[in-house]
């Protein structure tokens, strides 16, 4: 036997993946099925699909899976029974299963409801893979204080800020003037303003280049995705709002820039797959091998930018107006726009509705500080009540 076979295999990072039916999951499982040498599933969770949650399970054998909607857990049991894999259920199952100890965890709900399972998986895993961008706006001191105080690594799963981090070097942070979000537009980017009433919720969920969640898919129509993500940069890298600038780039080859002191700008280019920024946290500070798509820039031809027209994305303007507000007035933002954009979806208010939901509810955000979950929470809440009470009258 040779000296090199008797090494020990290097042990399989154990993962967890929160909201592992959604599109951001299902790109995570697709790269972790890509390299099983790698990466053992120990968890997954979901809200309501528990006929996709059991299918992940039976491929990817975790040890516990969590439902949030306990009304779901009996149909998951008896889908799991005799295979050994722990069901657990409701918020409580959701925070149970965050909460396991693993290398990695995916945090990939959608909404404040990852707030909380956020929180408790940046106290039990070495990494954290973060597409949950609104843990951030609602709570981002406390996720980013969490995170040093538990010595856990945040690594952003963004296109954007996983971009920015590849290229931001540690050494240079201190020389950077500022950086520049891309934004592809969206479906409207080019329709006619009068017509905007008439945006119907197929419409605004038909994104020309991403394939993504309803929630995440109408906020890039509105470009609230791209005012949440300035708030999210702020808060990952330690930026002032003056050094965060959005460029609209409707190919969405390059994923984001950074301005250096001495004039240079770097980028971050590949094609539109969310797998490329997922395997970049997966497997960082490696690079994994991954099968797809490859950039082919002669194909494309040209790129183009443009400066984002404010008064056709009034929320990009409501979420910057949120961050100079303070930590109330995000959460009150993010709130808003959430019980906004599901009455969208509903058919019980207009698209434009949406950024008037919003900026009323911000007219009247509390100004007391977010100093813990409980507090962000107490925030949401009000905020939601008053989202709604708003769009009754809309
Ligand atoms: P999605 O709607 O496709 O999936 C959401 C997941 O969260 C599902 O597994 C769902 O079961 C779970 N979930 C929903 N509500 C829940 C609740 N109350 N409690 C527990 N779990 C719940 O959404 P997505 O597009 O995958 O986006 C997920 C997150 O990633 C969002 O924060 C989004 O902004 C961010 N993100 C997504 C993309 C993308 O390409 N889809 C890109 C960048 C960032
Ligand atoms: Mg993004």
């Amino acid at each position: 036997m040779h000296a090199a076979s008797k090494q020990p295999a290097p042990a399989r990072q154990r993962i967890s993946v929160l909201g592992a039916t959604g599109s951001i999951g299902s790109s995570t499982l697709d790269v972790i099925a890509q390299h099983g040498e790698r990466f053992e599933v120990v968890v997954l969770t979901a809200q309501d699909n528990a006929e996709k949650l059991a299918a992940l399970a039976k491929q990817f054998r975790p040890q516990l899976v969590a439902i949030g909607n306990a009304a779901h857990e009996k149909t998951l049991k008896d889908l799991l029974a005799g295979t050994g894999i722990k069901v657990v259920a409701g918020e409580e199952g959701v925070l149970e299963a965050a909460s396991v100890p693993v290398e990695l965890s995916v945090c990939a709900i959608v909404g404040a409801a990852g707030l909380a399972p956020t929180l408790a998986a940046v106290k039990n895993a070495s990494r954290i893979a973060l597409a949950n961008k609104e843990s951030l706006v609602c709570a981002g001191p406390l996720v980013m204080q969490a995170c040093v105080a538990h010595g856990t690594t945040l690594l952003p799963v963004d296109s954007e800020h996983n971009a920015i981090f590849q290229v931001l070097a540690t050494e240079h942070r201190s020389q950077v003037e500022k950086i520049t979000l891309t934004a592809s537009g969206g479906p409207f980017l080019k329709r006619e303003l009068a017509s905007f009433g008439n945006i119907t919720p197929a419409e605004a969920v038909a994104h020309p280049r991403w394939n993504m969640g309803t929630k995440i898919s109408v906020d890039s129509a509105t470009m609230m995705n791209k005012g949440l993500e300035l708030i999210e940069a702020h808060y990952l890298f330690g930026l002032k709002p003056q050094q965060l600038d959005v460029l609209i780039h409707p190919e969405s080859i390059v994923h984001s820039l950074v301005h250096y002191t001495d004039g240079s700008v770097l980028a971050q280019l590949g094609m539109p797959d969310m797998r490329i920024p997922i395997g970049y946290a997966l497997s960082w500070p490696d690079r994994l091998p991954l099968s797809t798509p490859r950039l082919d820039l002669a194909s494309i031809g040209a790129l183009h930018f443009s400066a984002v027209d404010e008064a056709r994305f009034p929320c990009l303007g409501l979420a910057r107006s949120a961050l100079s507000q303070g930590a109330a007035a995000m959460v009150a933002l993010n709130a808003a726009n959430e019980v906004a954009v599901a009455k969208f979806l509903a058919s019980e208010i207009s698209y434009q509705d949406i950024a008037r939901i919003v900026a009323a509810t911000l007219n009247v955000a509390d100004t007391a500080p977010i100093s813990s979950l409980a507090d962000a929470m107490e925030a949401d809440k009000a905020a939601r009540a008053h989202a709604a009470e708003t769009s009754r009258n809309a």
